[in-house]
């Protein structure tokens, strides 16, 4: 058995626990693509280019209506900011992402008030996780404090925020009575930021028909994504790696991991072939018969996995969340969690002001927004990296089938131990200190099990190799992630910004 290929079963396992542990909750359909609701009112402005009437009356654009543009333009326009968001299809994604909310994303999504979009989209409570090593040893873990998460149809659930975003109702102040809504939700793909004297105005973008639109405000948000064609202007974007993976779209997920930059092609059968000789043999037994006729049906599905450490260039007038500014190892579904922290941060930050005219005190004022994300985003993405690399790293390699074995074994032992890292990856407890205190006791834990009773000279060279292993994986992560801002937020500049002093006026659609 390739040991390369053990993290696809492990993660399979993981995913099969979801189907023994989770409850499920009642089916509904969603309806109603948001294709109509992107009817707009447009006039000429010269130059064969059209402004949206509303863009005048906007302070806030949204780039992007996935589950951080979405989430956010509800939290904006309920706390009476007035928001465009262009979104390039409106109709139901049927896309493999984002289908596990973690539990720390699920505190995330009440505060925003939008927990009730996961009722409704037949969403799954899943309590604790299995994991199954290659030899059939399993281990149960579970979130701390009986938290639990959710998991659901990627699509339903955008569908329920952009629905939610876009019915939020506006109030006239007196007579309290709804008088329209603060969130202009329309499908359109934006080609490009407008620039002027270096501070962003607004965004250039073309309708399904073809017409080009400009639109104008004090602030671009940009939330397009993890193929984000904006975010070249606003930050210095990393390397990536690519994985692919199918999976089923009903009860069981099933979460492959293919290493190296090419995947087998799935038109001449190579992909088939490929799961079913090299990650089949790895499935636990009773998901293996599944798994073969998932693989004959043709349901396979590949998406790269891409990962990029947050790098914002600050640009006056705009703005960047979600995947286009920061992207993680999709293997522990961590991304919406943080997506759905950045969006309740970013929403604070702009509580206190009145409106966002100045762009670039704005711009200087949310620089802290990178640090004060530090612990949320660095948890998850580190954890993420950690153990994407270490499950899928080669067993001819002693030091790191033993830091594998260690791992499994450190997850076993319950407690704090495991939960303590659940508790990291899901959101619940960001603290960078607590990821680093794990780190080395899975080291130190597994330098223990290679040392005693009796350390050999073999096993205290295997033990040498296994710590410099570790540590050339977690260094480069926690470099990337930024040591100083991560552990030391409080010796950053940015982490004492401040507000902007602005005039004490209410603004104009109230709060
Ligand atoms: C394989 C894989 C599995 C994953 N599984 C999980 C998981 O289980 N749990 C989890 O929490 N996270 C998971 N993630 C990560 C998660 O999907 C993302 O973090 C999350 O979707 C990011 O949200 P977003 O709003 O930033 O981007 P998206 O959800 O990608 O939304 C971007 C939106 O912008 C629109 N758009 C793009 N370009 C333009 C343009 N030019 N103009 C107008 N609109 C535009 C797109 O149509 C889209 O609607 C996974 C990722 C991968 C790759």
């Amino acid at each position: 058995m390739d040991s390369k290929h053990v993290f696809g079963g492990v993660v399979a396992a993981f995913l099969f626990g979801f189907v023994v542990l989770y409850s499920s909750r009642g089916r509904e359909n969603i309806k109603a693509s948001e294709k109509n609701r992107s009817k707009k009112t447009l006039k000429s402005s010269g130059n064969g280019v059209c402004r949206s009437n509303f863009a005048g009356n906007t302070d806030v654009i949204i780039v992007g209506a996935g589950v951080a543009g979405s989430a956010l333009a509800y939290a904006l326009a309920k706390d009476g900011w007035r928001v465009q968001v262009i979104e390039r299809d409106l109709t139901e994604p049927d896309r493999i992402v984002g289908e596990l909310l973690h539990a720390g994303g699920c505190i995330k999504l009440a505060e925003l008030g939008l927990e009730d979009c996961l009722d409704g989209i037949d969403s799954q409570i899943v309590f604790s996780f299995a994991a199954v090593h290659k030899d059939g040893r399993r281990t149960a873990i579970s979130y701390p404090s009986n938290a639990c998460s959710r998991s659901f149809h990627h699509g339903r659930f955008i569908q329920k925020l952009r629905e939610k975003a876009a019915s939020l109702p506006k109030y006239s102040s007196f007579p309290l009575q709804p008088i329209g809504t603060d969130v202009k939700l329309e499908q359109g793909t934006v080609t490009s930021l407008v620039e002027e004297n270096g501070s962003i105005k607004g965004v250039l973008y073309k309708t399904k028909a073809g017409q080009e639109l400009a639109a104008s405000a004090s602030l671009t948000i940009v939330c397009d994504g993890c193929f984000s064609n904006l975010r070249r202007n606003l930050c210095n974007p990393k390397d990536s790696i690519v994985v692919t993976y199918p999976i089923s779209s009903n009860e069981i997920r099933c979460f492959v991991d293919v290493p190296g930059s090419k995947q087998p092609p799935i038109s001449n059968g190579e992909m088939a072939s490929y799961l079913k000789t090299v990650v089949a043999p790895q499935m636990p037994p009773e998901l293996h018969n599944a798994f073969i006729c998932a693989i004959e049906k043709g349901n396979i599905r590949t998406m790269p996995n891409r990962i990029m450490a947050a790098s914002p260039s600050p640009t006056p007038g705009a703005f960047m969340i979600g995947d286009s500014l920061n992207m993680r190892h999709a293997v522990t579904g961590g991304g919406m969690t943080v997506g759905l922290s950045d969006v309740v941060l970013l929403r604070d930050l702009l509580r206190p002001l009145n409106d966002l005219r100045d762009g670039a005190a704005i711009c200087k004022y949310l620089e802290s927004f990178d640090i004060l994300r530090k612990p949320t985003a660095f948890a998850i993405n580190t954890l993420a990296s950690t153990l994407h690399t270490v499950f899928s790293s080669s067993d001819q390699d002693p030091s790191r089938k033993e830091m594998k074995e260690a791992f499994f074994n450190y997850l076993s032992l319950g407690g704090v131990f495991s939960e303590g890292l659940m508790a990291l990856l899901s959101g619940l407890n960001p603290a960078p200190l607590s990821l680093v205190f794990h780190c080395f006791a899975m080291l130190a834990y597994a330098v223990g099990r290679l040392l005693l009773p009796f350390p050999t000279p073999k096993r205290v060279c295997i033990a040498a190799k296994l710590i410099l292993v570790g540590l050339g994986i977690i260094f480069p992560i926690l470099k990337a992630e930024g040591i100083r801002a991560t552990f030391f937020p409080v010796t950053m500049p940015a982490y004492y910004r401040t507000p902007p002093v602005q005039s004490t006026d209410e603004r104009e659609t109230g709060k």
